[in-house]
């Protein structure tokens, strides 16, 4: 091994992190929370192979699509299969709607999941290689109440975790037919702008004009504000059924802004198509590559072609997903919610060998209390201990030395007023939790 290559093994791969314990409790509240709605709203969770047959994305995402275009982690099994590291959890939902004979489920069907998903992007602030997502779908309902009710779900995930200022960016792709008026008519407007277009997108002017309309280039979001309007070429179906969106939304008091020109990557999408911001003024959001617009926290849509483009019956479905990291990197920004990760409140601090026997059965006894305890229990020296409570920031800490162990008593330290008072151990519990509940 070269010395290059032995530095870069002790490296997580280019834009693939670690999560580390101080961001796992956000990642945990996170995903607690999205499940306990879900849950709510009935859905039922559901778990698929991080890797794929490749082909199995290539035609719902679209050929010409970045992610299948550039950012598949493909390979190549020694039994010749190509398979791909997961982009996205939609098409392998339908997939396993389609192996499990999910039709004969009572219908519609509602799924959840939670996972790591991988796209060979180029690393930067909110935008990983590995990065985890949940996500949500309703399949076989065409309804414009289905729509709402994922939208529904990613906004009160977003508000009961504590953002204040989300907002719903809302469009229409509109269907099949819609779609493919509205893009000979793109065709022709960016015609004219073509030699104006940054590199990527007079590809994807030869490809898929649509996709011009989700650059972050400054220079082509200008044009974007120019472009024809997609409503204006929508059928009376496309119509009613967006508008049937915007009405549930109006009222569940759901904040949106009609962005007509929001279009979203893949091919799968028709219809309704939404991305959730932070609209706090000043919160110096994650960016786009541009830096200049901020990145969404989840979006999603309607997809009622996927199935037909997995060659199989058509389905009406609809599905949204959220990006962990992006809603973790917003919670430290607006200091949401960190006190509540401050779990550890008591600190047990033990000398001696006897201290440390009783403190070895000590903390089953908390924890079948319900109370959360720490302990350092292979060290014996109390300054230690004490400046590890409070570096955990533990508003008490529980002093076993030797003294105490011989009498069946116990300390209880208040750190934050270091103040402290001995009582008999079979006190302990209730003394604890008459001044936890103080505290709280
Ligand atoms: P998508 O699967 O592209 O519809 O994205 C849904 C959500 O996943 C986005 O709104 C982001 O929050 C998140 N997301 C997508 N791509 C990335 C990435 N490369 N890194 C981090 N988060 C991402």
């Amino acid at each position: 091994m070269s010395a290059k290559s032995k530095k870069e093994a002790i490296k997580s791969p280019r834009g693939m992190h670690d999560i580390l314990p101080a961001d796992i409790g956000y990642y945990n509240t996170i995903v607690e929370k999205a499940r306990e709605i879900a849950d709510y709203y009935g859905f039922s969770e559901i778990k698929t192979p991080h890797v794929e047959y490749a082909e199995l994305f290539i035609r719902p995402l679209g050929e010409t699509s970045d992610v299948v275009q550039k950012e598949m982690y493909t390979f190549r099994t020694k039994g010749g299969d190509l398979l791909a590291l997961r982009p996205e959890e939609t098409v392998a939902i339908m997939r396993a709607y389609a192996e499990h004979g999910m039709t004969s489920w009572p219908q519609p069907v509602k799924l959840f999941y939670e996972g790591a998903y991988f796209r060979h992007e180029n690393p930067q602030r909110g935008r990983f290689r590995e990065f985890h997502q949940f996500g949500a779908e309703i399949l076989n309902d065409a309804e414009s109440i289905s729509d709402a009710i994922i939208i529904k779900i990613f906004f009160l995930f977003l508000s009961e975790l504590g953002f204040k200022n989300t907002i719903v960016h809302i469009n229409s792709m509109g269907d099949k037919e819609c779609k493919f008026a509205y893009r000979k008519e793109l065709t022709g407007y960016y015609r004219k702008k073509f030699n104006y277009l940054c590199k990527n997108c007079k590809r994807r002017f030869k490809e898929n004009p649509m996709r011009i309309l989700d650059c972050k280039e400054i220079s082509c979001l200008e044009f974007r504000m120019q472009a024809p309007q997609m409503i204006d070429y929508f059928c009376d179906g496309c119509k009613s059924h967006f508008r049937g969106v915007l009405e549930f939304l109006d009222e569940s008091g759901i904040p949106y802004y009609l962005n007509n020109h929001l279009a979203r990557g893949f091919d799968y999408y028709g219809r309704t198509v939404f991305e959730i911001f932070d609209n706090t003024p000043n919160a110096n959001s994650a960016q786009d590559d541009a830096g200049t617009l901020p990145l969404a926290l989840a979006g999603g849509g309607r997809y009622d072609d996927l199935m037909a483009l997995l060659g199989q019956k058509p389905l009406p479905a609809t599905g949204g997903a959220a990006g962990i990291e992006r809603i973790i990197f917003e919670m430290k920004k607006l200091g949401i919610m960190q006190k509540r990760f401050a779990k550890t409140r008591v600190f047990l601090i033990q000398i001696g060998p006897a201290a440390k026997k009783k403190s070895f059965v000590l903390m089953d006894k908390f924890r079948k209390e319900g109370i959360h305890v720490d302990a350092s229990l292979s060290r014996d020296n109390l300054k230690n201990q004490l400046n590890i409570a409070s570096k955990i920031g533990a508003q008490f800490a529980v002093i076993i030395g030797q003294k105490e162990a011989m009498e069946n008593s116990v300390i209880i330290r208040d750190m934050d007023e270091s103040v402290q008072e001995t009582i008999s151990e079979s006190k302990l519990i209730d003394k604890l939790k008459t001044k936890l509940k103080v505290k709280k």
